[in-house]
């Protein structure tokens, strides 16, 4: 295999965007909720597949963390916004305000709250733009494209884009040179927009994607608040058999190859849930507290009894998929 056509044609590509940033010849785009592989221009460097998540999956989904916690932003127009606690948004805005990173790789919306695209935020007042969880694929790491004049940088990403841009870095492009900070998502699987739009919302919950002004999954649910803050929810549990293969063979929920990771899982509502992965994350976050950004508490045993038992309910179904389905281990030797 000399390109990533047949990880494209199978479903096991995670929409990262690695592969479209690193393309020396244009052959790979984003196009309608997919990555585009134009054969006609492909040089068979094999780079697209060097950065690829699913040939180079993230071995160690079960990794010690250094620290777990639970916080919640000071801001208010974070507060007013965020998906959880809004540490996320939070720390982003220290870094930028402190002088810490020159832009941020980001996820904001476009036509309707729930449609993600990918953005590179350089102020406050952007970030706040980039506020909630989208539940679709959003190909971030395709924007390090544009960065080549030493950008000092911190991303956003799900465990799959965290594992793609740490191979992007040990390929020593120009563009991962400078990321100060890699924040991660705590992430069970992810879905197209016509699988959220369609079943999670239509069938699921029986509402229009227009009508929704938060959407959030968490606990085995889907759960709505409408612009008249109306709340609907239902178990997410038929969602599942829609999940893309990329995500039903990623053993990562915590994107531990990460600085610093966010989630909900083990926190109450309105708080986030972190772990802190090494120094930088450390030290990204201590500045924000210490700067009155966030505040935070100790993450309780149940809590991360809670995430324990997700990290290992994803490793396993991983593991399962893959012998089930042993052709696919051959696309993984390059
Ligand atoms: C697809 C998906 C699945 C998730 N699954 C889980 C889960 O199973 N369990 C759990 O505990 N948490 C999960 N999360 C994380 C959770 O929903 C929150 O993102 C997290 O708790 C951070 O909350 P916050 O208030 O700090 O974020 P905010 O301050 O509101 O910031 C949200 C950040 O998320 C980024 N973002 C939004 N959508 C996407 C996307 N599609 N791709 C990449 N980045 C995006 C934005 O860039 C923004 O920086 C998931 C998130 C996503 C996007």
């Amino acid at each position: 295999m000399r390109s990533c056509e047949e990880v494209i044609q199978r479903d096991l590509c995670s929409r990262c965007g690695s592969c479209i940033a690193v393309c020396p010849s244009g052959a790979l785009s984003w196009r309608d909720e997919e990555v585009i592989f134009d054969r006609s221009k492909c040089i068979e460097c094999g780079l697209c597949l060097k950065v690829c998540p699913f040939v180079n999956p993230n071995e160690v989904p079960l990794a010690k963390p250094m620290a777990y916690l639970s916080a919640r932003t000071r801001i208010p127009e974070v507060a007013e916004r965020c998906q959880d606690g809004g540490v996320v948004t939070t720390l982003l805005i220290r870094a930028l305000e402190s002088g810490m990173v020159d832009e941020v790789l980001v996820t904001a919306s476009r036509n309707n709250v729930l449609f993600p695209v990918p953005i590179i935020a350089r102020s406050r007042k952007e970030l706040l733009k980039t506020c909630g969880s989208k539940y679709a694929y959003s190909p971030v790491l395709s924007l390090l494209r544009s960065i080549s004049r030493g950008e000092r940088i911190a991303i956003v990403g799900l465990p799959c884009q965290i594992t793609a841009l740490r191979l992007m870095e040990k390929l020593r492009l120009k563009a991962t040179e400078n990321v100060r900070l890699a924040i991660g998502l705590f992430c069970f699987q992810n879905y197209t927009l016509r699988t959220l739009v369609n079943i999670g919302l239509g069938e699921l919950l029986n509402m229009r994607a227009d009508e929704i002004k938060k959407l959030s999954i968490r606990g085995g649910k889907i759960i709505a608040w409408t612009v008249n803050n109306d709340r609907k929810e239902a178990p997410i549990a038929p969602l599942d058999a829609h999940a893309l293969p990329a995500c039903k063979v990623c053993q990562d929920f915590i994107a531990s190859l990460a600085d610093i990771s966010v989630g909900s899982t083990g926190s109450p509502e309105g708080w986030s849930t972190v772990i802190i992965w090494n120094k930088k994350g450390e030290e990204a976050f201590r500045d924000a507290l210490e700067a009155g950004y966030l505040r935070s508490k100790p993450l309780g045993e149940e809590g991360i009894k809670r995430i324990n038992r997700l990290r290992r309910i994803k490793a396993r179904r991983a593991l399962k998929y893959i012998q089930d389905n042993p052709e696919l281990s051959a696309l993984r030797v390059r």
